[in-house]
């Protein structure tokens, strides 16, 4: 679990922006849940025989009734949970967002953390495929938005129920017959979930992964079409993917188009965010069948990128303001709410001392500009602007005129 310092606070402020900007330009509203849920709804939501269930929950026993409580290891079921219970659907489909803190007792390592952050999308009541596209080209935007490059789409689809039915069968036949050579983990899965072995991250497996059966010899027409217009709509909108037959993800109500976006430069955890359809969730869980999908976004692993490139993050305020003397304290502060009153950010000095000492704080502040006034300033009415990310003159000029200056309009 992480503290989240000031040396890196902007860059989720940055991010945290631009991804509320991009929610609203989707038309996407908010819902905020607990961060605890009763355990049962994460078994139910995610199944049994998935890592989440398995190790990843933290959980306890509600002293007061004996109720199993758990932290939330992810945003869908909770979100559902609270669709249903307030009846949302009733007003017909929906768009709903979330971010927050989600909680798996994972081991730690590069990239996986026990509390991390996601930013998640779920659209109810909509049969697709036309928003799962709204879905791929929405994500494709952010990365635009946040400057990143290298982030490549796997898709895939799962089928209808039948279909998964149909395939389970072959995949246990194969996976039974190289029983001997399966890790622990997958011979658990290998009734339980089997789907799941395909998901396997590990390198002993690979083999047996790959002579497979194919899912794709298995699929129903209408998933098949849905699957052929999803491709046209992303071709459409020139978002490039590629096809990846052994893509599952280890939900049990998957199904449809399921797809990871992943970065070249995260190392293994290199999925940055995840999703797909999952038609069967909403009634599984206690409401009326209502056709749905969503995706959920790491937070930390988007900051990795952000740092890594060289993103746009505003460092430190536009303004550094300096002040010295009796007048100019008084004068300065002044200043200081006209700028922010003008838009502009401002950081005030505050604790007195000279010129010199103040403008090394103002350096090191990360500012684009020291505006200073001492008493001969407060005086004329005037400022001095200093551009501190260039080499550029110092000049005077009234509040106003410093104001279209930092703001890049003089
Ligand atoms: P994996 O198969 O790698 O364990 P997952 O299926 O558990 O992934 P999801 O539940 O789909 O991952 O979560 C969506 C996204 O949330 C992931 O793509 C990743 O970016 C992020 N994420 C998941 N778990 C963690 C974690 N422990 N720490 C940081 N980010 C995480
Ligand atoms: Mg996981």
């Amino acid at each position: 679990m992480n503290d989240v310092l000031p040396g890196e606070a902007h860059l989720w402020e940055f991010l945290e922006d631009t991804v509320r900007a991009w929610l609203r330009a989707y038309g996407y509203r908010g819902i905020r849940t607990p961060v605890l849920e009763r355990t049962e709804l994460f078994v139910r939501s995610i199944g049994a025989a998935t890592d989440i269930v398995e190790k990843e929950m933290y959980t306890f026993v509600d002293e007061l009734n004996g109720e199993s409580l758990a932290l939330r290891p992810e945003g869908t079921a909770a979100c559902v949970r609270a669709v249903i219970e307030h009846n949302l659907l009733y007003a017909g489909p929906q768009r709903l967002c979330y971010w927050g803190p989600m909680f798996r007792h994972e081991r730690p390592q590069k990239g996986r953390y026990r509390q991390f952050h996601q930013v998640g999308v779920e659209a109810l009541g909509f049969p697709g495929p036309d928003i799962d596209a709204e879905h791929l080209v929405m994500c494709a935007r952010l990365w635009r938005r946040l400057g990143l490059d290298g982030i490549a789409l796997d898709l895939n689809t799962l089928g209808d129920a039948s279909a998964r039915a149909r395939y389970r069968a072959r995949l246990v036949k194969h996976l039974e017959r190289n029983e001997a050579r399966l890790d622990a983990d997958s011979k658990r899965r290998l009734h339980a979930n089997p789907l799941r072995v395909l998901d396997s991250k590990n390198p002993d497996m690979k083999e047996i992964v790959e002579q497979a059966p194919r899912l794709a010899d298995d699929l129903d027409e209408t998933s098949l079409r849905q699957f052929e217009a999803l491709q046209a709509m992303l071709r459409d909108a020139t978002v490039e993917f590629r096809i990846n037959t052994r893509l599952v993800r280890g939900l049990d109500y998957y199904n449809g188009a399921v797809y990871e976006w992943v970065s070249d430069r995260l190392g293994a955890q290199n999925a940055v965010c995840a999703g797909g359809r999952y038609d069967g969730l909403v009634e599984h869980i206690g409401g009326k069948p209502t056709p749905a999908c969503g995706f959920a976004m790491g937070v930390e692993r988007l900051l990795v990128l952000l740092k890594a490139g060289a993103a746009a993050a505003p460092r430190g305020a536009d303004v550094y303001l300096l002040r010295q003397g009796a007048a100019a304290e008084r004068y300065g502060a002044r200043v200081a709410e006209q700028l922010r009153e003008a838009g502009l950010s401002v950081v005030l000095h505050c604790g007195g001392g000279g010129f010199k000492s103040q403008m090394k704080k103002a350096d090191t502040s990360g500012a684009r500009f020291a505006v200073i006034v001492g008493d001969d300033e407060a005086a004329s009415d005037v400022v001095s602007v200093k551009p501190l990310r260039e080499a550029a003159q110092q000049i005077r000029a009234s509040v106003a005129e410093a104001i279209d200056l930092i703001k890049g309009k003089a």
